[in-house]
């Protein structure tokens, strides 16, 4: 259990007389101090308003903010509630002027940002890893001359300094849990695409964007890019239903990755298609000018048309999900659940009508 208490200056006293290990943090315009563990907690209220929650999170809960977070990358991409970002690049950077015509075409097709992988995690160390820094250099050179901010991923605390023109720094799922590397992003500073473990349930996840908001960063796009699943017929099993859970557990923007979680080209579409009606605010796609030649994930990335359609169709789909009746009509509903469950509730699961909403 960790104490949230807003008051610092009693805090800090109270504190400073126990053994509770405590933490403060600068985030979204708060400036909020967190205090564990629970036994301590009751000598550290000092009459200050507190919180006492019981998960591995906090700062990314929407007890702790309930409005949703917006992420700013680059200087015109905002991801959060109001918009369908769409990123889109090859898996890995191969080379720099193939890297410049993929991107301006999807630029003009409707890509909101630029992927690809500099250092790449592979299974076989024998596998292309990816053309490093020479790759985040072509990267943040498309940047410059296509006006597309970039992401690329890290894989160590150590390389972060090679991130500085890389807009938005992705860690992977293999990375998911990498807590020290968590840490060093929340001290970079530089917004966060952070994919959910192969195989870690929502509370892991939500549990490994706190490493990096406790250290200031709010930053912070949760990915869902496929699970293991024994006997799914996909590479990864892209978990919609987590999609639309976590965005109520916490208040930052979701993106989905149907590239992964299809391994397979022609299920890339209906699995991003899938993604946008769960809820997700942004979709990391894999496109390739000819996915057969790929040095990587050959098998799942599209071409540069087949996004287009994929584009086109995510974005009307989004709009549709979104027009400002519907919208009202999830707040009714959203409202009308909550006061079920207060019923509920009050009345010890008893089986009276529940309350009409006005
Ligand atoms: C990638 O985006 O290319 C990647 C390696 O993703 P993941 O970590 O989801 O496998
Ligand atoms: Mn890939």
């Amino acid at each position: 259990m960790i104490y949230f208490l807003s008051e610092e200056g009693a805090f800090k006293e109270a504190v400073s007389r126990s053994s509770a290990s405590y933490l403060m943090v600068n985030i979204y315009g708060k400036r909020v101090a967190l205090a564990w563990p629970d036994e301590d907690a009751p000598r550290l209220t000092t009459g200050a308003s507190f919180m006492t929650i019981r998960r591995p999170y906090v700062l990314s809960s929407r007890e702790f903010k309930p409005e949703d977070t917006f992420v700013d990358v680059g200087e015109r991409v905002r991801i959060g509630p109001d918009s369908l970002t769409v990123a889109a690049g090859p898996c890995s950077v191969e080379d720099e002027g193939e890297l410049l015509e993929l991107g301006s075409s999807l630029k003009r097709m409707g890509a909101d940002m630029l992927r690809g992988g500099a250092f790449k995690p592979r299974t076989s160390p024998y596998s292309f890893m990816g053309l490093g820094e020479e790759g985040l250099r072509a990267l943040s050179r498309a940047r410059d001359e296509l006006g597309l901010p970039v992401v690329s991923e890290v894989l160590d605390a150590a390389s972060l300094p090679l991130y500085k023109k890389i807009d938005m720094v992705q860690v992977g799922t293999r990375n998911a849990q990498n807590f020290p590397l968590l840490q060093a992003l929340g001290e970079f500073g530089k917004p966060v695409l952070l994919k959910r473990g192969m195989g870690n349930t929502v509370e892991e996840w939500l549990g490994a964007s706190e490493y990096v908001l406790s250290r200031g960063n709010g930053s912070v796009v949760l990915c869902e890019r496929g699970i293991r699943a024994p006997g799914s017929p996909t590479r990864f099993s892209l978990d919609v239903g987590a999609i639309t859970k976590v965005k109520r557990l916490s208040h930052l923007p979701v993106c989905a990755d149907p590239s992964h979680s299809a391994g397979e080209s022609d299920l890339v579409e209906p699995l991003a298609l899938a993604g946008v009606a769960a809820g997700a605010n942004m979709l990391l796609v894999e496109v390739h000018q000819h996915p057969e030649m790929a040095l990587s994930d050959g098998d799942q990335q599209i071409t540069p048309e087949e996004f287009s359609s994929l584009v086109n169709k995510a974005r009307a789909l989004w709009d549709l999900l979104n027009r400002a009746g519907v919208k009202e009509r999830d707040e009714l509903e959203s409202r009308l659940r909550d006061r079920v469950r207060k019923h509920r509730r009050d009345s010890g699961r008893g089986g009276t009508r529940p309350p009409e909403l006005p």
